[in-house]
């Protein structure tokens, strides 16, 4: 009688256990199949408006007379749609390709030229004045060098700046610094003064298509990749990166760390972050 009440005890557990991890499993399918659906809806989107853009000028300029400083105009807009465009079908293809690949060419490669690189490049492509993007010395002037893919830190750190500048809609002051921790990483951080992040959303972001709806996913565009592209190349590396913020509407700082390439000629103490 004992023996049955047990094994009848038993068999209920495990009846309760298999709901529960069903509706675990289903919920986080449903979960999955929205987050893909919203990504569509964006990819859509984002494909379809500058297109559409882009269309409406060749129009205007084929049937009407425009002067010359309004063609001008024309043009600039219809390079900065091409630009989103091109932003777009990169970001897509490369989550694609970066989720396939074996093997990385690497090489030594100096981080302070190759962010502020990046910094020129984001200036450009938003239309910004220099101040509005800070990159402070390295401590000591100490040059931080890290084995790895030049184009893929690249589009690490240009999908960073994309968004500090994506979500601070107020006014775009960013500062990014380098430094070293421990002897061991290169850490880039990269604060801005914008929309920043609730702490429950802190680590959801990395995920693949997930935007957090508190940054108003209807009005600023996106598609949920970049910062999932930028943990799939930091891990690639050997390295990781992770979210702070104050809160909303206090800011938020990125960290990308990267482990420090051997041979880094330490001159001081004072590059520890
Ligand atoms: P996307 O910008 O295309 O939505 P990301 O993967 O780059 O996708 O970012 C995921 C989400 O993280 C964004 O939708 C946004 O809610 C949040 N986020 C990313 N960077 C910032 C930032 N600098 N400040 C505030 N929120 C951010």
């Amino acid at each position: 009688r004992l023996a049955a009440d047990i094994f009848g005890v038993i068999l209920f557990s495990a009846l309760i256990a298999g709901v529960v991890l069903n509706t675990v499993f289903l919920v986080r399918e449903i979960r999955r199949n929205e987050r893909q659906d919203s990504f569509l809806n964006a990819v859509t989107h984002e494909l379809k408006t500058p297109i559409a853009s882009i269309r409406l000028y060749l129009e205007t300029l084929q049937r009407h007379p425009v002067d010359e400083a309004q063609r001008q105009k024309f043009y600039g807009i219809m390079r900065s749609d091409t630009d989103r465009l091109l932003n777009t079908v990169e970001t897509v293809l490369k989550a694609g390709e970066l989720g396939q690949r074996r093997e990385q060419q690497r090489a030594r490669i100096e981080l302070h030229p190759l962010v502020a690189d990046c910094i020129q490049t984001v200036l450009r492509r938003h239309h910004l004045s220099p101040e509005t993007i800070e990159l402070a010395e390295v401590p000591g002037n100490v040059r931080l060098y890290v084995m790895g893919n030049a184009e893929d830190l690249r589009t690490a750190v240009m999908n960073l700046l994309d968004n500090a500048v994506k979500y601070s809609p107020n006014g775009v002051h960013i500062v990014c610094r380098l430094g070293i921790e421990r002897y061991t990483w290169v850490v880039l951080s990269i604060t801005d003064t914008g929309l920043g992040i609730p702490p429950p959303e802190l680590k959801r972001i990395f995920k693949r298509f997930y935007r957090a709806p508190a940054n108003d996913p209807v009005k600023i565009k996106g598609t949920g990749l970049g910062l999932f592209l930028v943990r799939t190349i930091a891990r690639q590396h050997g390295g990781s990166v992770r979210a702070t913020s104050e809160g909303t509407g206090k800011g938020s700082t990125m960290l990308l760390r990267l482990p420090l390439a051997i041979g880094n000629k330490m001159t001081t103490d004072s590059a520890s972050t």
